[in-house]
């Protein structure tokens, strides 16, 4: 097929002085200083209950910038409705009109709504104008871009076939509905998990996290003006369990996406295994889930690279990924020198808010996630097998700050090793340079994640042994890098064990999950 051949959007520098710069800080201005009444997308018309809650920037979070309007059981079953009712046209539609929405959607983003999806991404999620770009433009605007062309990569396998039979395969979308359950930290997976869906074929629920609503609105504002017709992808907020509990009763469920915390996706499968009988089809179930991702340095790694593998690959986007580096294995002979540039490193890190383009830290989420991280930080204090070496205060008065913390551990299975935290605190365990080999089983058997990891070594024996022992450890796997930042169309995303289905995130194997293949035989 002829479509256009996908490539990763540029990220703008946003340098002193430069238009985008100024248009980007306008739009946070204008948007920071209004309030928005947002209500849910059902058949295409904005629905208000009535019933709202605030929403407010987590760097500022007595300062409400709009409401949100929450579903009641009804609006669940409408969208359900309205979302089959709207599948029997969509799911006929030539895909090329499908294609054409969603590229439409890209270059929509890439244009007249970049700075207002950027500064919606800076206010709802507290990230500075880089980590917006990356995020909420650039990335969004790859997925939708590639997933085009994995598209038409997939309509193009087609059996053999013989000149009395032909054989055809037809890449039919789900029969029933959809349900993507999208997080917070991510305006590109928030935008990406309904829409490779609905370019498929299918139509979709959509529940935004609560706390990303705000520039979900403008990702919905972007599909309606592109084309997405009424009923195809809709969007309702609110209380989780209830929203869950409405879909996932329905016999025409027929997949799950979703990208959040373990926990809930366990209980979601669990759900669908107890009303497997009740659904027409097997639904398929795609997750992203959490992740305890590690940092293992050898000792013939170069140690200025460890340390800006730690502090960019554990701090960024305040620790706020999945992938985030939030482990670290690092061998007796580096140390010193790795914790001076690490250190180094972190002190250089400005705090605030990310309206002031300098903050490379910014606030976290919401309040509960501050307080589990001021727990896990307390509790370091408290330890004798713990010592915080940079970072350890915190302040809410005004926004959910946690400073960038590092924790050194003597004990390998220390709390902090072990369990997620998602926020900017990483824990390192120094270990005997001459036991890499244990090491590494450490590694493996410390987590019940396997979401990334990367190992820093400049010996290539060090780097095979590593690459051959952590096979099963990490679906995203870097060599002499950070774990973090997988680009679209480069480095399909993606974690095995308690990380998830390791159905990559901008890869055909996902769209795959969104079809069911039609075999047709023709005979002459
Ligand atoms: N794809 C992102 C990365 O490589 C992480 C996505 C996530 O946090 O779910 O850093």
């Amino acid at each position: 097929f002829n479509v256009p051949i996908a490539v990763n959007e540029p990220v703008k520098s946003y340098a002193p002085g430069s238009p985008e710069r100024e248009e980007v800080l306008k739009a946070y201005k204008d948007m920071y200083n209004s309030t928005v009444d947002v209500g849910m997308y059902i058949n295409g018309k904005e629905v208000k209950t009535g019933n709202t809650r605030t929403m407010s920037p987590p760097h500022d979070h007595k300062h409400v910038v709009g409401t949100y309007h929450l579903a009641e059981k009804t609006h669940v079953e409408e969208a359900i409705a309205t979302a089959l009712e709207a599948r029997k046209t969509w799911s006929q539609l030539p895909w090329e009109q499908r294609a054409g929405i969603f590229l439409k959607a890209a270059e929509l983003i890439a244009g007249p709504y970049r700075a207002k999806i950027n500064a919606a991404t800076m206010i709802a999620q507290s990230k500075n104008i880089y980590q917006a770009e990356i995020d909420s433009a650039c990335e969004l605007i790859d997925f939708l871009r590639f997933n085009v062309q994995f598209m038409s990569d997939i309509y193009m396998d087609q059996p053999e076939s013989t000149s009395g039979a032909w054989n055809r395969v037809e890449y039919r979308p789900l029969e029933g509905f959809t349900y993507a359950v999208t997080p917070f930290n991510f305006t590109a997976i928030a935008g990406n998990l309904p829409s490779c869906m609905a370019l498929m074929g299918n139509v979709v629920v959509w529940k935004p996290s609560n706390n990303q609503i705000f520039s979900a609105k403008v990702i919905m504002d972007v599909f309606k003006e592109a084309g997405v017709p009424d009923g195809v992808i809709n969007v309702v907020f609110g209380n989780p369990g209830m929203i869950t509990d409405t879909v996932l009763a329905s016999p025409d469920f027929s997949g799950l996406h979703y990208t959040g915390s373990t926990p809930v996706f366990q209980s979601l499968w669990k759900q669908i295994g107890n009303n497997i009988e009740k659904y027409k089809t097997y639904p398929r179930i795609v997750g992203e889930t959490g992740g305890k991702d590690f940092i293992v340095a050898h000792k013939s790694a170069n140690p200025k690279q460890v340390a800006t593998a730690i502090s960019r690959g554990a701090f960024e986007f305040q620790g706020q990924k999945c992938s985030a580096a939030s482990r670290g294995y690092i061998p007796s002979n580096l140390w010193e020198e790795v914790k001076k540039y690490v250190i180094e490193d972190i002190e250089s890190f400005k705090m605030g808010s990310p309206e002031n383009m300098d903050n490379f830290i910014t606030a976290v989420i919401n309040e509960a996630s501050f307080d589990k991280l001021a727990k896990y930080i307390d509790q370091a204090k408290a330890d004798t097998d713990a010592e915080i070496i940079i970072g350890g205060n915190y302040n809410k008065s005004e926004g959910y700050f946690i400073e960038p913390t590092v924790i050194v551990t003597t004990n390998p299975k220390y709390t902090t090793m072990v369990e997620e935290l998602f926020g900017p605190v990483m824990t390192i365990y120094v270990y005997d340079a001459d036991d890499y080999s244990n090491t590494l089983k450490l590694v493996d058997s410390t987590s019940e994640y396997a979401l990334t990891g990367a190992i820093l070594a400049t010996c290539r024996y060090a780097i095979e042994e590593a690459t051959n022992a952590l096979q099963n450890s990490a679906g995203n796997f870097y060599i002499n890098d950070k774990p973090t930042g997988a680009v679209v169309g480069q480095q399909p995303f993606g974690g095995a064990r308690a990380s998830g289905t390791n159905d990559k995130a901008g890869s055909a194997q996902n769209l795959l999950r969104w079809v069911s293949p039609r075999l047709i035989k023709e005979t002459f």
